[in-house]
């Protein structure tokens, strides 16, 4: 499976700053010692082209990134400070989606070893989301006329709120092109949802088997109804028992039979996949040993990858 990564993805954060940055790293090591993937897999991007950011971000917030000027208030609400290596970072990790997306596109299957940043606006970064990879990414696809309509499958425990907002949700579709569907924690962050084309609030605590029935519920039906070229799908970890800002209590054969589940579901229906990470805030495990939550949060982020490499028989050895 051809994976986006570059080092440049994990960049210094102050001591204690809540965003788990080593997970890129650890997560493309995990996945490289378990032969999910091989070396040769590895697209290392360069940074993204202002005329593609520009799809669905503005000139003044592009401007503002790249010379350090976003308002403290900017700056607290994107809750990353901004820095030369922060502005190249997110530059990376788009172009990574892009060249993912596309690579899925010729391959079937494919991914980025970063990206699902949904809470990017187009004139404000949000919740630890600087630039909106998917939004620039499909907008770029569907210009150049490798797709006509793409499906977002966005489970990460928070809402879409970035991506719904720039497709404009129901009343775009289908015109706009993408498809928006969004499974989150009903009283999860943004406490302003704007519409996904279908949206399902998922109450707190929501258990494995209640997860699981909900996503095999929809999952079919959006894709029928989004009929797409291609799917992007957001494996947001964050709805793990204990993590840090979840709200929802899936178990690790939860959150592994739901990311089969949604290779499964998308393989059958021809479509190709990319895989994108979003969000996970592992606690440290449990163990009195040298793992870190961003270990403990790359070792859940590996999921998605070991379950539709295996699914889609791509599996280089036997780990
Ligand atoms: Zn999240």
């Amino acid at each position: 499976m051809r994976v986006s990564y570059h080092p440049g993805y994990v960049v210094p954060l102050p001591e204690k700053h809540a965003f788990p940055m080593g997970k890129f790293a650890a997560l493309h090591e995990i996945l490289l010692a378990e032969g999910v993937i091989a070396p040769g897999d590895i697209m290392t991007p360069r940074e993204a082209e202002r005329s593609d950011l520009l799809l669905a971000h503005t000139p003044r917030y592009l401007d503002a990134l790249a010379t350090g000027t976003l308002t403290r208030q900017e700056e607290r609400r994107m809750g990353l400070p901004q820095s030369p290596a922060l502005w190249r970072r997110s530059r990376l990790a788009v172009q990574g989606t892009m060249n993912a997306c596309l690579a899925a596109v010729h391959d079937g299957l494919a991914g980025n070893l970063a990206g699902g940043t949904h809470h990017a606006h187009p004139d404000s970064g949000r919740g630890f989301c600087v630039l909106n990879d998917v939004a620039v990414a499909l907008r770029a696809l569907r210009r150049s006329g490798w797709i006509r309509r793409a499906l977002v499958v966005d489970l990460d425990v928070h809402q879409g709120d970035g991506t719904a907002f720039i497709f404009g949700g129901e009343r775009a579709w289908p015109a706009g092109g993408v498809y928006t569907f969004s499974m989150h924690g009903a009283k999860n962050y943004p406490f302003h949802k704007p519409p996904s084309t279908r949206d399902v609030a998922l109450p707190d605590g929501t258990d494995d088997a209640a997860y699981l029935a909900t996503l095999a519920h929809h999952l079919p039906e959006v894709i029928a109804e989004a009929d797409p070229d291609l799917v992007v799908y957001l494996a947001g970890v964050d709805v793990i028992a204990g993590d840090r800002f979840g709200r929802i209590s899936l178990t690790r054969e939860g959150l592994a039979a739901r990311d089969r589940a949604v290779a499964e579901t998308v393989r059958q229906s021809g479509v190709p996949l990319c895989l994108l990470l979003s969000g996970g805030y592992a606690t440290r495990g449990e163990r009195a040993d040298r793992r870190t939550s961003a270990y403990d949060t790359a070792d859940l982020h590996a999921t998605v990858f070991r379950e539709a490499a295996a699914v889609y028989g791509l599996r280089q050895s036997a780990a």
